[in-house]
């Protein structure tokens, strides 16, 4: 019922030059119905990419809050929305760290996104400290809990949840703790947003590479990925989509 996503986030990687890796990825991938793919560009790529006519989505790392303002140098959902966009990610743990985003952020960010017809993926994960303590899961639950919009939906929302200790190091956690990890996000959404919460796609996200993607994917309740360097290369990147087929 959850088709499996697999998205790549390029952070803040990527001139018009990669417009051909981008076109290599859609060119591999583009019969594969049985999967969806999401690309989140840096800002300036998301009106050229958009102009391919591609079958993959197009988006971003980060939007702002607010529809348009005094907020030098920020883009808002309804600017990326305008230039083909389709979904942006909301809370990733280096706008969390770097840019101290609250949950209330995260959440005003993902309203912004449904307000202007954009998907968004809300970014949850624990620091080492969290999981070595035994708080991961209420840590995540927290953020889950406090970042989550009324207005949450399969067709427009996806939870990607990402272990601060896994994202660039080359460590992910042990399989049965995704699957726990999972397994918990799934019922605080029941307990959330009801029938609604069977739609959300929960992705994982933290050092997947085309050779541990097909055992991640494999694990209960984890309906795609969220890649990060792997993402830059596109070989890998379409391993890692075939894994999810
Ligand atoms: C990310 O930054 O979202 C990520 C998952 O990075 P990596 O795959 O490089 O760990």
């Amino acid at each position: 019922m959850r088709r499996k996503l697999v998205v790549g986030n390029w952070k803040m990687n990527g001139t018009r030059e990669a417009l051909k890796e981008i076109d290599a990825i859609e060119s591999a991938t583009r019969e594969w119905d049985d999967v969806d793919v999401a690309l989140a560009l840096p800002a300036t790529l998301i009106a050229s990419a958009a102009s391919l006519g591609l079958r993959m989505l197009i988006g971003v790392g980060d939007i702002h809050a607010a529809d348009s303002g005094a907020y030098t140098g920020s883009v808002s959902a309804a600017m990326v929305s305008d230039v083909g966009g389709r979904f942006t990610l909301v809370g990733h743990s280096e706008r969390r760290g770097e840019q101290r985003e609250t949950n209330a952020d995260v959440k005003a960010k993902a309203e912004a996104a449904y307000r202007h017809g954009l998907q968004a993926i809300i970014c949850v994960g624990e620091a080492f400290e969290a999981r070595v303590n035994g708080k991961a899961e209420s840590v995540v639950a927290a953020q889950l809990s406090s970042s989550l919009p009324s207005t949450a939906a399969g067709d427009w929302l996806a939870i990607a949840y990402e272990p601060i200790w896994a994202i660039g190091t080359g460590h992910t956690p042990h399989l049965d703790e995704i699957a726990e990890m999972h397994g918990m996000l799934r019922e605080s959404l029941r307990d959330q947003i009801g029938q609604e919460a069977e739609y959300v796609r929960l992705l994982y996200g933290g050092s997947v590479r085309s050779d541990n993607a097909a055992e991640v994917m494999g694990v209960a309740g984890v309906d795609g990925v969220l890649v990060g360097a792997a993402s830059l290369d596109p070989t890998k990147f379409v391993e890692i989509v075939r894994a999810a087929r």
